[in-house]
């Protein structure tokens, strides 16, 4: 069997198109959504995360903002800072790209962001009105998850989803995602016993856990669909050899580009036994761009929507 790649670019366009109607009927009304994106010191792979969020807001035809700040920055500055984006109208989304420098109080910090505009949806608020099913700010990697599986026809209700990962930002409001749509779910994390045979009776697998290739045929359910959302870069021949089976197009791609990218699933396992499976890249990736864009649309509305009712 050769799984299905559900091609997470395509389902990020769909999105982006969508997004762009309702940015046109927004700005009609005289609203123009805004994102300020908050990036303290000289983290590389911040800096390139904050560059694509910005521009991709410019392509949307969102207003934004690049806060950049020096790496010494102090928790009181950076509570100032969110203080004042609170209070400013045009900014309906506030991003403090993680991680924070160390000298700095990051759950403060995240605290302190008016949850109304919490497009990260880190918040404590955030997290009780997701556990609650309220309307609110959801956060982008999960729900960038449901929505492949949504828009791929992949039944949730009744299903049994597995997740293996309980981080904050991925693992539990995933699973508290997939049980609002009614799936029976099972969380993992590095003290399950015997982790692959907990694996597979899912007949949907989120693997979320950053260990590279580390969900193996022995833990897919014939059929399942995989998720993965892990993002481990290879930087030696040793490495590609020890994780795939045919390492000859991935060493050729490390010998080109210096790394190889793979996800927390070994991806020809993947392809061999799931029904359906995300790759890594172009899998999962490119849709937490797209629902960071779609949370600040939709705290656009939640905060400033009542206005345009009114004026209509
Ligand atoms: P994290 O390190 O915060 O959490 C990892 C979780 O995995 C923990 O709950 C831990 O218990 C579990 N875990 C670790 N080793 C395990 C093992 N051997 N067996 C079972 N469980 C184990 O990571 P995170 O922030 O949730 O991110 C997970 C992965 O997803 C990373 O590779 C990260 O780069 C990636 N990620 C991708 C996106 C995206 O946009 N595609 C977004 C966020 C995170």
């Amino acid at each position: 069997m050769t799984a299905r790649i559900l091609d997470g670019n395509k389902i990020r366009d769909e999105i982006m198109h969508e997004l762009g109607g309702q940015i046109h009927e927004l700005k009609a009304a005289g609203i123009t959504p805004g994102l300020a994106a908050v990036l303290v010191g000289e983290n590389p792979a911040s800096q390139i995360y904050v560059r694509n969020k910005v521009k991709t807001c410019q392509s949307l035809g969102l207003y934004s903002e690049k806060i950049e700040w020096p790496a010494d920055t102090t928790t009181e500055r950076l509570l100032e800072l969110v203080h004042e984006l609170n209070a400013r109208d045009e900014i309906d989304g506030i991003l403090v790209q993680l991680p924070l420098p160390p000298q700095v109080d990051s759950k403060a910090v995240l605290e302190a962001i008016d949850p109304l505009k919490d497009v990260d949806g880190f918040h404590p608020v955030s997290v009780g009105n997701l556990v609650q099913g309220r309307p609110g700010l959801v956060p982008c990697t999960p729900a960038g998850i449901i929505e492949i599986l949504r828009r791929s026809g992949i039944e949730m209700k009744g299903a049994r989803a597995v997740v293996i990962g309980r981080s904050d930002i991925v693992g539990k409001p995933v699973a508290m995602l997939l049980l609002h749509n009614h799936a029976t779910v099972t969380i993992c994390h590095s003290r399950t016993r015997d982790l692959p045979a907990v694996a597979r009776e899912g007949d949907i697998l989120v693997a979320a856990m950053g260990r590279a290739a580390f969900v193996t045929a022995d833990f897919i359910k014939p059929g399942a669909t995989v998720i993965d959302v892990g993002i481990n870069r290879l930087a030696t021949e040793e490495e590609v050899r020890r994780i795939y089976h045919h390492p000859e197009g991935p060493l050729a791609k490390l010998r080109e580009k210096g790394s190889v990218l793979v996800g927390d699933v070994q991806p020809e396992d993947a392809r061999e036994k799931a029904g359906a499976f995300t790759p890594v890249p172009g899998g999962v990736g490119p849709l937490t761009i797209a629902m960071l864009m779609s949370n600040t649309v939709k705290a656009a509305k939640l905060r400033r929507g009542s206005r345009v009712a009114a004026k209509a």
